[in-house]
């Protein structure tokens, strides 16, 4: 059975939970096997039925109070008790932020070779080789996986969303739910936005914008379009920004539809980050900016006239 972790956030399943689930099932399909998930926390019925959409024939829910916020060390717990029981093969995990605390922590504690930052299906012609990113993106390594058990972290937005149509059955569990003394916590929560990992539309800022007073141009930007906001790194470090935005080689690596980069040189350490945007529209007011080099799209003006124009035009785009 390939079992796939499906991440909620106050009741809601997570976008890169879809993606998950996706490759998931096709994986047990050409494994010639099941696709079932797993779901920790308070999630309501019709949602879990719902994850069938994604190809998985069955929905193991534990509804356990104690999981409604995420805990790695009682998350990984509980997923290995249920995986062990379950005599799952493969776990799939989306490398998001929770996937990431998880999946290192269960291939620990399952002895199970683990892939992370996965972009495609396993070669299981010869072996179980999953390509992955290496050196941010900017290659790739083929890496096999010998145990008997096998867990891979999908790079969020590298395989996309499949519906199928179906629905899941939806069985109750009940899994451990202490993971023992707890060595991390959380402290702050990011709310408000799409997580930038998971956001289709990324508008971002960088030192060009001259300080966090101009800011309310990104913002407006981004609220016509609907998107998440994001920054260069020495914007973060200047305290503009809050440093969950700051997106790069030492950032967060982001994989929108489209990435608007505003007063952003475009420095390679940037561009690690973001050079998985489907689409990028640099604005920067200088033409030899680096960034224009990895533009699909780019104005050459100055941000503090142009960004006002591009957000009316979208307002009036919207209607
Ligand atoms: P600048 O380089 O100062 O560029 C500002 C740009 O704005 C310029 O191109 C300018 O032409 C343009 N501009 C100015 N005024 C206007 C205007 N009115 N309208 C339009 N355009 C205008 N950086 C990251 O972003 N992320 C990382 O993760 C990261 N990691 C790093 C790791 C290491 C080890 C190192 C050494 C560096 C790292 N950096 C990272 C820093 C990186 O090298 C660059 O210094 C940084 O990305 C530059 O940020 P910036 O483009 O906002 O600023």
């Amino acid at each position: 059975m390939v079992l796939i972790f499906a991440d909620q956030a106050d009741g809601q399943i997570k976008k890169s939970t879809f993606e998950a689930l996706s490759y998931g099932s096709k994986l047990a399909a050409q494994l010639g096997t099941t696709a079932e998930a797993v779901v920790l926390g308070a999630v309501d019925n019709a949602s879990l039925e719902a994850l069938g959409n994604y190809g998985v024939s069955k929905v193991h829910h534990d509804a356990n109070a104690a999981f409604n916020q995420f805990d790695a060390q009682v998350y990984t717990k509980a997923i290995a008790a249920f995986a062990t029981q379950a005599g799952a093969k493969v776990i799939v995990f989306s490398s998001n932020t929770s996937g990431k605390a998880v999946a290192p922590r269960l291939s620990a504690n399952l002895k199970a070779g683990l892939v992370s930052g996965a972009i495609a299906l396993p070669d299981t012609s010869n072996g179980f080789v999953v390509k992955k990113n290496v050196f941010s993106a900017k290659a790739y390594a083929n890496v096999q996986l010998l145990t008997d058990v096998k867990i891979i972290a999908l790079s969020p937005n590298a395989f996309g969303i499949h519906a199928t149509g179906g629905t899941a059955a939806v069985a109750a569990v009940s899994l451990p739910a202490d993971g023992g003394k707890i060595k991390v916590t959380a402290v702050e929560k990011v709310t408000g936005t799409v997580p930038l990992g998971e956001a289709e539309l990324v508008v971002s800022g960088g030192r060009g914008l001259k300080g966090p007073e101009n800011w309310g141009l990104v913002e407006d930007l981004a609220k016509a379009m609907g998107a998440s906001t994001a920054c260069s790194r020495p914007v973060a470090d200047a305290h503009w920004r809050p440093h969950h935005e700051h997106v790069g080689q030492t950032g967060g690596a982001i994989a929108p539809n489209l990435y608007v980069a505003i007063g952003i040189s475009g420095a390679i350490q940037h561009l690690a980050g973001v050079n998985r945007s489907k689409t990028i529209v640099v604005i920067n007011k200088d033409p030899e900016a680096p960034f224009f080099k990895a533009a699909d799209y780019g104005i050459v003006g100055d941000a503090f006239e142009v960004v006002p124009k591009l957000t009316e035009a979208v307002k009036k785009l919207k209607g």
